[in-house]
């Protein structure tokens, strides 16, 4: 069993379950949420306590954000006061999907103050962190890779170094822009078999064994579209969030872009049309609500 203390704020779809594991693995965990309905679910008997506020999570000298996005990390950060906080030699590890380029300042700003910021966001969902499978890309100086790798082990089975600041944040970003690619061609494809006469179970059994497989069709539209259950746990809202940071270092990069540009265009649509916190793999559903016929 592993000890230490470790920070952990941001317990929602994601981090509940991580700060969860990581105290099954003996960390003392002292976790932080904006949702009082949040914080009164840790009674701290499993290892996992509910901090009295930020001043408590910065004493603990290792802290993991898992958070929306780059507006609420800052707020967190800066705003609440969690960075000033915070001692020398310390260590944040911001799991969150975030904005590459904000990263990079923020682990900038860090270090003056002797505090060390990687970023280490996850692919793998919900059920990638409750079962500790989740990949996980570190970006930031390999002595800090070095350091928090055997915390990122426990929640993933694979941890990869992926560069300096900001690395971990830009791959996230365009692995995400290829996922929400492929759900929405496979999508477009799977229905229009279907209005073809065609069973999307059986198209699913070909092209799984063909090469237009992909995550969406091995995983989300036999688990999540064909099930109707549309759960994954990843609002729709995110992935547009994460899309649209890829998108920018494509143009900064002077990257090709249509392909990207048209899939940000289609799931920007469906996010004005779906409900608020619709899962992203009501894409499909949402596809399938239109008609294009001319
Ligand atoms: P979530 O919305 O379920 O959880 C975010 C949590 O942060 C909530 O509990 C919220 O109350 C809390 N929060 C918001 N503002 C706060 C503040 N100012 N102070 C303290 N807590 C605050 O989101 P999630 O699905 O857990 O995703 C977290 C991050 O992980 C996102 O960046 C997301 O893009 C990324 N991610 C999600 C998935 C997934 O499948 N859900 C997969 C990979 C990566």
């Amino acid at each position: 069993m592993s000890t230490g203390r470790i920070g952990f704020v941001g317990l929602g779809n994601m981090g509940m379950p991580m700060a969860r594991r990581l105290a099954a693995a003996g960390y003392q965990v002292c976790g932080f949420d904006a949702s009082a309905r949040v914080m009164a679910s840790l009674d701290g008997g499993d290892g996992l306590s509910a901090a009295g506020g930020l001043t408590a999570v910065a004493a603990t000298g290792t802290v993991i954000l898992m958070l929306p996005d780059s507006d609420v990390v800052e707020r967190v950060l800066i705003d609440d006061g969690l960075l000033a906080g915070m001692r020398p030699g310390s260590m944040i590890i911001d799991m969150s999907s975030s904005d590459p380029a904000r990263t990079r300042e923020l682990a900038e700003r860090a270090a003056a103050l002797g505090i060390t910021l990687i970023d280490a966001p996850v692919s793998g969902g919900v059920a990638g962190a409750l079962e500790g499978s989740l990949t996980i890309m570190v970006g930031g100086p390999e002595q800090a890779f070095l350091a928090a790798r055997p915390v990122l082990e426990q929640l993933g089975s694979r941890v990869v170094h992926a560069g300096g600041s900001g690395a971990g944040h830009a791959v996230k970003a365009l692995n995400n822009l290829m996922s929400a690619a492929h759900l929405l061609a496979s999508s477009e494809a799977l229905i229009a078999g279907r209005r073809f006469g065609l069973d999307p179970a059986v198209m699913l059994e070909i092209i799984n064994g063909s090469s237009g497989r992909s995550g969406s069709t091995e995983l989300k539209w036999p688990r999540y579209v064909l099930t109707e259950s549309y759960n994954a746990g990843f609002p729709v809202r995110l992935m547009v969030k994460d899309i649209k940071l890829a998108l920018a270092i494509e143009r900064a990069t002077g990257t090709p872009s249509a392909v990207s540009e048209a899939t940000v265009a289609a799931w920007s649509r469906a996010l004005e049309d779906l409900p608020p916190d619709a899962d992203h793999t009501a894409i499909a559903r949402w596809l399938d609500s239109l008609d294009d016929s001319p």
